[in-house]
């Protein structure tokens, strides 16, 4: 994966003091920081990218070694020893500057930031019928959850206990590891991230400060879903960590096969046998609709595979106008388990029909010219 700019992420010049990068920073870290925006996905991204910009850039030796070699010149990931010379990347501490200004934005005062996380989108697959679909529904579905613990309130520490500052982070969650020539910054293995050390875990939840919970909601299903369509429910997916808000519940609406209509968007289509005679001769026949039936005239010398529209028997989406239309394909069906005396009338219109064929079997006769030519003659 390529990598933005440092510079470019902050939008400052090659040349910016450490004040007009800090100012920067400052000005991306309130736009994106996740707590602001619960329900855009891509600003933690561009706070993570911005923040990595700024650890990198204010710091005079991480500075250097990127203007001369670029990514490769800070990458933690890159083999040490590479010829970067000597000297090493200590010193200037970023956890410093960031406290620092974390300080300013949320009134922290040095205490030592602790990871506030928004908790998971979770994701739930509805199927509902195409009936329920086109009309509209409420529903009740059980989703299972990670709950704030009740007994700890979610600090998973022992109720009447408090957990404590990390030790080897000070509380940063975050400490810097010498390896080879870079300094680098990792999780604190000690707390993992969290900045706190539970010394006696809560008995309900494990320290882990949430619960495996389910729970039941109801769920309004508009009318005109369609295959796909998905439902927001707010703040229904997984507890935050550390006070973070909770994430969302998307529910996925997947329709069930319908055992007579096929949907495509707001059309409805079926499939529907008429009788040879019927097709000949014409007729009405009942065909089925989402709400009740609906009578369709059949014109006479109607042919296999035809598709009859009935305008606005389809589905209203939901967020069209018009309802869809209903196409009903119909197709002649040959007759079966026929009598002698059935047989014996249609040999008998067989035998008049090919008095005159190109007359009343038009198509029959122009496919056989067809072959004729293809044979030549
Ligand atoms: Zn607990
Ligand atoms: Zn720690």
């Amino acid at each position: 994966m390529s990598k933005r700019d440092f510079y470019e992420i902050l939008g400052v010049n090659r040349d910016a003091s450490d004040d007009e990068l800090k100012k920067a920073y400052r000005k991306l870290a309130m736009k994106y920081h996740p707590d602001r925006n619960p329900d855009n996905p891509k600003a933690e991204e561009h706070f993570k990218e911005a923040k990595e910009a700024y650890e990198i850039l204010s710091d005079a030796n991480k500075r250097a070694a990127y203007d001369q070699f670029g990514h490769a010149g800070v990458d933690p990931n890159a083999a040490p020893g590479g010829g970067f010379g000597a000297g090493g990347f200590g010193g200037g501490g970023f956890a410093d500057a960031f406290g620092d200004i974390f300080g300013d934005i949320f009134g922290g005062g040095g205490r030592g930031r602790t990871n506030v996380y928004r908790g998971a989108d979770l994701r739930y697959n509805l199927e509902i019928t195409l009936e329920e679909a086109a009309r509209g529904a409420e529903t009740k579905i059980r989703v299972p959850t990670m709950d704030e613990c009740e007994a700890c309130h979610g600090t998973g520490a022992q109720p009447g206990t408090e957990p404590t500052t990390c030790p080897t982070c000070g509380g940063h969650g975050q400490v810097r590891m010498q390896q080879g020539f870079f300094s680098i910054q990792q999780t604190c293995p000690k707390c993992h991230g969290s900045g706190k050390i539970i010394a006696n875990p809560c008995n309900s939840c494990g320290g882990a400060g949430r619960v495996k919970n389910h729970k039941t909601l109801s769920v309004k299903i508009p009318a005109g879903v369609d295959e796909g369509d998905r439902i927001r429910l707010s703040g229904e997916g997984e507890a935050g960590i550390n006070g973070g808000p909770p994430g969302d519940l998307y529910v996925m609406i997947h329709l069930k096969p319908h055992n007579v209509f096929k949907r495509d968007h707001n059309d409805l289509h079926c499939e529907m046998p008429i009788s040879f005679s019927t097709a000949a001769l014409g007729g009405e026949i009942e065909i089925p609709t989402l709400d009740g039936t609906a009578r369709l005239k059949i014109p006479a010398e109607t042919q296999s595979g035809k598709i009859f529209r009935l305008r606005s028997k389809g589905i209203k989406g939901v967020r069209s106008q018009q309802p869809g239309d209903l196409m009903c394909h119909v197709y002649v069906e040959t007759p079966v388990n026929l009598t002698e005396r059935q047989k014996e009338l249609l040999r008998e219109l067989e035998d008049i029909n090919q008095l005159d064929s190109a007359r009343h079997n038009p198509q029959a006769k122009s496919w056989m010219d067809k072959v004729k030519n293809f044979f030549g003659q």
